[in-house]
Parts: structure tokens; sequence; C-alpha cells
């Protein structure tokens, strides 16, 4: 999704910028890939006004010394409006997040630095440059999700990254919740006990009464992220068909989910789906990034290329 026409001088630098806009903090980088990178920064999302200041001030410190970006793509975190045409793309609509709901995000960056702008979800453009450099090179049908702050989840479809009527909202499924076992509410001020008001880090924090970083290996608090997590990768699994599922975000970090959630996964599918990858190789079907915390400002160092054409 682009914002601007092209000129010659855009076709033929080969120099890309990436943001990758998280609700607490942005992470800004310019270069063309991974081994490719000549700047990188991150600082914390405050204001609109002064963290699209902030970028704009590093790409153009970024563009006197080493010459004209071609794109810039920008993942960020949302809702966002993605509908080409819309008066309001490239913009943050409904965030609970203060002072950025309804603002305007692509189009100041676009204008201060006159350069072709791509847009869409954090999580799609992660997985992008999963796709492009990481864990789902050669797939044309996966999905990303991100288990941290909030839950995300993108990915493509038929080689596409997945839009549709908005954009996908994986992280506000609907899973079964026994009350008798985890009488916790949710987090999710707008469902309660969705996905993502089960089992975001703010969830496990609060159910918890401590920080999810400190709760130890063995805690009763990873089976049951374990569980939530399985019953909603089932969902997906039986929705969208992905030939892998790749789980990034700071809850993810605790390594030991990810066997418990792959044997989950397996018992409640029980042999429905006769796919070898899920049967003898699910080590290899849910994994982490393998970009590790890069994929998402690296994902939009692909979004801006996928966006003039200069993917290969
Ligand atoms: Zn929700």
């Amino acid at each position: 999704m682009i914002g601007s026409s092209l000129s010659e001088e855009f076709r033929m630098s080969s120099l890309f910028g990436g943001i990758e806009s998280g609700g607490t903090k942005w992470v800004c980088a310019v270069g063309d890939g991974p081994q490719g990178i000549l700047a990188e920064t991150r600082f914390p999302n405050t204001t609109p006004g002064e963290t699209i200041d902030q970028a704009i001030e590093f790409f153009r410190q970024q563009e006197a010394q080493h010459g004209r970006l071609a794109a810039i793509g920008i993942g960020s975190f949302g809702p966002v409006d993605l509908r080409p045409g819309s008066p309001t793309f490239g913009f943050i609509t409904t965030t609970p997040k203060p002072g950025w709901a309804n603002t305007d995000e692509a189009g100041p960056i676009r204008r201060a630095l006159d350069v072709p702008v791509a847009f869409d979800t954090d999580v799609n453009t992660a997985a992008l440059g999963e796709q492009r450099w990481g864990a789902a090179q050669g797939l044309q049908d996966f999905i990303y999700l991100t288990i941290g702050t909030g839950i995300g989840g993108g990915g493509m479809v038929n080689g596409k990254l997945l839009h549709g009527l908005l954009h996908a909202e994986m992280g506000h499924v609907l899973i079964a919740h026994d009350r008798q076992v985890d009488p916790y509410p949710g987090f999710c001020v707008y469902h309660g006990d969705c996905l993502e008001g089960l089992a975001c880090g703010p969830a496990l924090n609060e159910r918890w009464g401590q920080r999810a970083e400190t709760l130890a290996e063995d805690h009763p608090a990873w089976k049951l992220e374990a569980e939530y997590l399985a019953l909603a990768l089932v969902s997906f699994i039986c929705t969208l068909s992905p030939q892998r599922i790749i789980l990034g975000g700071g809850v993810m970090e605790a390594q030991q989910l990810f066997p418990m959630i792959r044997s989950r996964v397996r018992a409640l599918l029980n042999g429905y789906i006769q796919a070898r990858e899920i049967i003898e190789d699910i080590d290899r079907y849910i994994v982490p990034p393998a970009l590790g915390g890069r994929a998402g400002v690296l994902g939009a160092i692909a979004l801006a290329q996928q966006a003039v054409g200069a993917l290969s």
C-alpha cells in the first residue's frame, strides 16, 4: 500500500527506511536488509507530534549522510486504516493509547520527507520480513503472531499479505474459557476474555499478581498460557491452513512455552489434519521469528522495497 507517486530519482536509490511503530517504542532504520543496515535508532512513543518528528529528524540526518531514500515502510500498531483511497488511509483509528486515536501517521512522514510511504500493520510487516529473510522464506501461506503487551496476528495467504475488510485481528478471537479453572475475567477493554484479554502480557501480570518475566519456568501460569494460545492456533490452522506459524513478542521469550504449545496443538487437533508438518515435524511448524526482535523494522524495509518494486 503506497501513498505517493514515484520519480526516477526514487527508482535509482537502493536505500530504504523502515519504521516499526509500536505502542511503547519506535524503531527506525535505514538500509536494504539484515546485512545492510546503515543506522538504527529507537525511542519511546510519547505524543504523536513528538514521536513522528523524531522519526523525521532521524531520516533527514540519514539522507544528509547517505543520500535520498527510495521509500519508507511503516509497520504500525493499530488499529489502522489500510483501505486504499480512504481519506484516513495511513491513520491510527481507535487505539486506546492516549493522544493517538484518529491520528495521521503516514501522512506527515510522507510530506516532510517527500518519499513514497508504504503502510501496514506491525504484524503483517514483521511477517513480510520473516518471509523475505527469516523463518518463512519460500512460503506462500503462513501467519505471524506477536504475544506481548497485546496480541496481534498477520501473515500471507496465496503469497499476499492478509488485508480484507480492514485487517486481521487474530488477538481478539474468542476462545474457550473455563472460569472454574481460571476465574480471571480478562484484560480486553472491548471483549474481556478474548485471546488477548486472557493471554497478553498485562493479563498474565494481573492474573498472577507479578510480572510475567518473573514467573518461574514451572509456574502453572505457563500451562494455562500455552492452552489459550494452542486453542487459538487450532482455530487459525483450521481457517487459514498456514504452512508455518511464527510466534514472537515479549511473552514468547519464555521459551518453555514452545514445546507446551506444540504438544497441545497436536493434542487438540487429534490427528484430524493429516499434514506431515504437524504430525511429524511440529518443531519446525510452530517456531520463533528467525529475525528475533528485528522482524518488525526489517519487515518495514521489505515493505518499502515491495512498494517500489525493488523486491526480487
Ligand atoms: Zn478483545
